[in-house]
């Protein structure tokens, strides 16, 4: 059967955007490619066959060596926000070999991270460090298992070659899967160098790929904007609820899709604070935990204010669609939140007073430097004896509270505890286990890393093998640094 053969079946739809939008570009040859993770998972979503990959063949693939069949290599042109400031930006270190068809029909971007320079590369030196690319590799496979919408990892090959950071590192590239590699970026960029017409066909490209129905509706430009609102509401809210800090949520680095995308300096909270960075440059604390839904609201306005000239004729008209649109995204991030903060304390109906228990628990846990993950893990498990909440004053009158608002619901107790661990947790992929298995795994040694991805496969199983990853580092994690560009 012609159909179930498993191999590559690129297209290359973005090569029909206008040119300004890409360069093409020539795959740039590393000396000693090896394959150091394959990603089985994400191997049959693609309908590729994972000993093709391991051979000769697959892995020069990998490393850019040479391009699969049908493949059309370009990197994409973009701009972006960031930290507030616009700039030209595009893709520096990318390839993008074309959109996997998979057996199921849905499409992929496949694109090598760190295979080399590009016409957008700036000073750079177009390379990544195996370790940041490993990281990215765990945390958004950890990021699926949460069920959060992300890009995806195939696999890591070594290059062979070192490259220079703050001292000599091994040289890796990965291979990203992602929905498209539409940014918020990509608009700006059209709204500023592509005219209306640019524009246009940006955003027709957009909805015929992401958003199809939105072609029904009376204003489909106006109905790209509010969906891709929603989707991005919902997804941040999805963070806060995981605890997990994107670190640099500049405009290019936000999908119009709506997957997480460009896992660079994020990490996941440990203690709850609001005011949690990780990241060494954001020295202003502007992608702070607590910050993320108003970044996210910013970003968006970008976003609009490159659709405005598709919105109306009428530019008065055109402003006010996009400022009630954009006026729309804090409330829909609460409904989002509350839905989600609502089951991890399993309630399933609504009360109006919710969402005071909800701030009153997190200004509880703040006080006591609890843990975020392991507060609502203890709640789920009702071992609350373990956690830091236990020694806190008002705790056991939230407590009361708390148990009494889950008797004013139809559903059983053994229900609540169910839809609880289904949204809580048990395992995240902690700082300094993370580090832990990149350390070793730049010393030679995968195994670390792999029983660490298997704990995180299902987060959500409390099984006994999860267990040990449920334990904070042994001093507190709060000067954890993350880096940018590695
Ligand atoms: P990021 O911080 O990964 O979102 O990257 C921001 C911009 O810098 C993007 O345009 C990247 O392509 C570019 N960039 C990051 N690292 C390098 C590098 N080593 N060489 C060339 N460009 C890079
Ligand atoms: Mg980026
Ligand atoms: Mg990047």
């Amino acid at each position: 059967n012609e159909n179930s053969k498993r191999e590559w079946n690129l297209e290359n739809s973005y090569v029909e955007l206008p040119d300004m939008f890409y360069k093409e570009i020539e795959p740039n040859p590393v000396r000693d490619p090896k394959l150091v993770v394959l990603n089985e998972e994400v191997i049959q979503m693609l309908g590729l066959d994972k000993s093709e990959l391991q051979s000769d063949t697959g892995i020069h693939i990998l490393a850019g060596n040479s391009v699969p069949k049908g493949s059309h290599p370009i990197a994409q042109a973009y701009a972006g926000h960031q930290f507030g400031h616009f700039t030209m930006l595009g893709d520096g270190r990318a390839l993008l070999f074309g959109e996997q068809k998979t057996p199921t029909g849905e499409t992929y971007d496949i694109q090598l991270k760190g295979s080399g320079r590009t016409p957008f590369s700036r000073g750079g030196d177009g390379r990544a460090a195996l370790g940041p690319m490993l990281r990215e590799y765990i945390i958004s496979e950890a990021m699926h298992g949460l069920n959060i919408p992300t890009t995806r990892s195939l696999a890591v090959v070594t290059t062979g070659e070192p490259v220079y950071r703050e001292r000599e590192e091994i040289g890796a590239i990965m291979t990203r899967v992602a929905s498209s590699h539409l940014r918020v970026g990509t608009f700006e960029y059209a709204f500023r160098f592509g005219g209306v017409e640019g524009v246009e066909k940006l955003a027709d490209y957009t909805i015929d790929r992401h958003y199809p129905d939105a072609r029904n509706d009376a204003n489909p430009y106006l109905s790209l904007l509010n969906r891709v609102i929603n989707r991005q509401a919902e997804l941040v809210s999805k963070w806060q609820m995981a605890g997990f800090i994107h670190g640099v949520m500049n405009t290019d680095n936000m999908s119009i899709c709506g997957e997480t995308i460009d896992y660079g300096p994020c990490a996941f909270m440990d203690t709850y604070d609001p005011k949690t960075v990780f990241s060494s440059i954001d020295i202003q604390g502007r992608y702070a935990y607590g910050n993320q839904p108003y970044i996210a609201g910013w970003n968006l306005a970008r976003f609009a204010e490159s659709l405005l000239p598709l919105l109306d004729d009428n530019k008065e008209r055109a402003v006010e669609m996009a400022q009630d649109a954009i006026g729309g995204f804090s409330e829909l991030f609460k409904k989002y939140w509350l839905k989600g903060m609502r089951s991890k304390l399993g309630l399933f109906n609504e009360e109006q007073e919710d969402e005071a228990l909800i701030e009153s628990l997190l200004g509880i846990m703040q006080k006591s430097d609890a843990d975020f993950t392991n507060t609502f893990r203890a709640l789920t498990l009702n071992e609350l004896e373990k956690s830091e909440l236990s020694k806190a004053a008002e705790f056991t009158q939230w407590q009361e509270l708390w148990m009494a608002r889950r008797e004013r619901q139809d559903e059983t107790k053994e229900a609540s505890v169910k839809l609880m661990k289904e949204v809580n947790p048990a395992v995240i992929p902690r700082n300094h286990r993370v580090e832990e298995a990149l350390h070793a795994a730049e010393n030679g040694d995968y195994k670390v890393m792999e029983k660490l991805m298997h704990a995180l496969k299902d987060p959500y199983a409390y099984s006994a093998e999860q267990e040990e990853y449920c334990s904070l580092p042994p001093q507190t994690d709060q000067t954890y640094q993350t880096f940018c560009g590695t």
